[in-house]
């Protein structure tokens, strides 16, 4: 049964003339690293519908990879940006003070204070400086080099941050010598985990975390020699796979035995998109740092560290940056949060709704071979009859469900990622899974 909410419409098969004429421009002059999943082109956005140069509307489940949290172009976000930007550009938060900078710091602090205590925060201009600055602050604070990250894992695209991604080779073949001092370990995840514990003992019973002391502390080095533990408390480019809580209390304890600093990348996970504001609450797991960025201003660039008064150890002029918390992302910042600390319930209302469905649409279509996630950050993997990992179904599905309207995202090898804005309604939902059903019948099994 369909409801009355309002549904994506395409009047032009896209890409229409006017994508198309746009699309030839871009590949004439842009870089050929660029991505471009589908040929999506953006007029403007509305709420949970972006809306493109054709005319066409879309239901957005991928929020510009998990970043437009409030909706597209929310009244109360465009408003401050519009206010701040009337008043001053930029001062460099660097050298000079101004309100909303210590506002949004002040705020940040306060959402973390009841598990982390007292705590300080950088402000960045992206993710990946947030994770540079985080690496920077862990080498400075413990005077120790080495850095363990997971497989899976993806932290940005500068040069330490692609050091420490193990995702897609893409991303750091051909870039090296790369960071020195970089580990890998296996990163817990419940549906086949690597320590091979079943997926309803892992919560409890998971022993990834041991593959540090048996292999790393034991063969190559000591653990008073590690400077951090970076790892994605629920991984966003790996697959959105949520891990084993014991395996990221594990990973706190291997950190409080050893004074590693913990350091949680929250750069997909936070900001309202488990449900809490930061994954690390939802997990019950305190870091020592958290990082932020995406979600955090709305579609502006902004990031930052949050890290523990007493490891936020760094001096006068040790790091810094020119536009990092530039006042008008602040101000983007300032509203987001507010917005979002509102809406917190509602993710996890929506979130589960979404969960439940998925979970029907798995037994109608064996091609669905999990359904994870906590929110609105929500995993689906897709698996061959074989078994192995339904990669060309994947692209296909993206592809097809953009040309009825409904825009998916790719994570893993074979998993969409569902990380639409976090003010979607349960109908709105409810929409965008009927096409999805469409999509998957239409496709079959692969
Ligand atoms: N860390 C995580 C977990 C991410 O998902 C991303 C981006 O997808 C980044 C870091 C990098 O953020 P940015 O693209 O803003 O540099």
């Amino acid at each position: 049964m369909q409801t009355n909410t309002k549904r994506p419409e395409i009047k032009t098969p896209p890409p229409g003339p006017k994508a198309k004429a746009l699309i030839e421009r871009d590949h004439a002059v842009t870089s050929p690293s660029y991505i471009k999943e589908y040929p999506l082109v953006v007029d403007h956005g509305e709420g949970s519908f972006v809306y493109d140069v054709d005319g066409n509307s879309y239901l957005d489940f991928m929020a510009g990879i998990a970043v437009t949290s409030t909706g597209h172009a929310h009244p109360h976000v465009v408003k401050s940006i519009q206010d701040a930007a009337a008043k001053f550009l930029h001062i460099c938060g660097t050298d000079f003070y101004y309100e909303s900078m210590v506002t949004l710091c002040e705020k940040l602090a306060k959402t973390v204070a009841p598990y982390m205590g007292q705590t300080k925060v950088f402000l960045s201009n992206s993710g990946t400086e947030a994770v540079e600055g985080a690496l920077k602050l862990a080498r400075n604070h413990t005077k120790r080099t080495k850095i363990i990250a997971f497989n899976g894992a993806f932290h940005g695209r500068t040069m330490g941050a692609i050091t420490l991604n193990a995702s897609k080779y893409t991303q750091k073949s051909n870039f090296g010598p790369l960071l020195p001092d970089v580990y890998h370990a296996p990163y817990s995840n419940p549906f086949h985990c690597p320590c091979g514990v079943s997926k309803d003992k892992a919560d409890t019973e998971c022993t990834c975390a041991s593959f540090l002391e048996k292999e790393f502390f034991t063969r190559h080095f000591q653990a008073s020699e590690v400077a951090a533990i970076i790892v994605e408390p629920i991984q966003g480019e790996g697959g959105y796979i949520m891990p084993a809580r014991k395996f990221l209390k594990d990973l706190r304890t291997i950190c409080d035995q050893n004074g590693i600093v913990l350091i949680f990348d929250e750069i997909q996970s936070g900001i309202g998109r488990t449900g809490d504001m930061f994954a690390a609450e939802t997990m019950g797991v305190a870091p020592d740092v958290i990082l932020s960025a995406k979600g955090i201003a709305s579609g502006m660039p902004i990031g930052a560290i949050i890290a523990k008064t007493s490891v936020m150890t760094w001096g006068r002029g040790t790091h810094g940056s020119t536009y990092g918390g530039n006042p008008v992302c602040c101000a983007a910042a300032n509203a987001t949060l507010d917005i979002i600390g509102d809406k917190l319930n509602h993710v996890k209302v929506v979130g589960s709704y979404f969960i439940d469905e998925l979970k029907k649409l798995q037994k109608k279509h064996a091609v669905i071979a999990d359904v994870r996630g906590v929110g609105l950050m929500i995993g689906c993997e897709f698996l061959q009859k074989d078994g192995k990992p339904a990669m060309d179904y994947v692209g296909k599905l993206e592809q097809l469900a953009f040309r009825k309207g409904l825009l998916l995202l790719s994570c893993g090898k074979s998993t969409i990622r569902f990380a639409p804005p976090l003010i979607i309604t349960q109908d709105e939902i409810k929409v965008g899974l009927e096409i999805l059903d469409q999509c998957l019948t239409e496709l079959g099994n692969a």
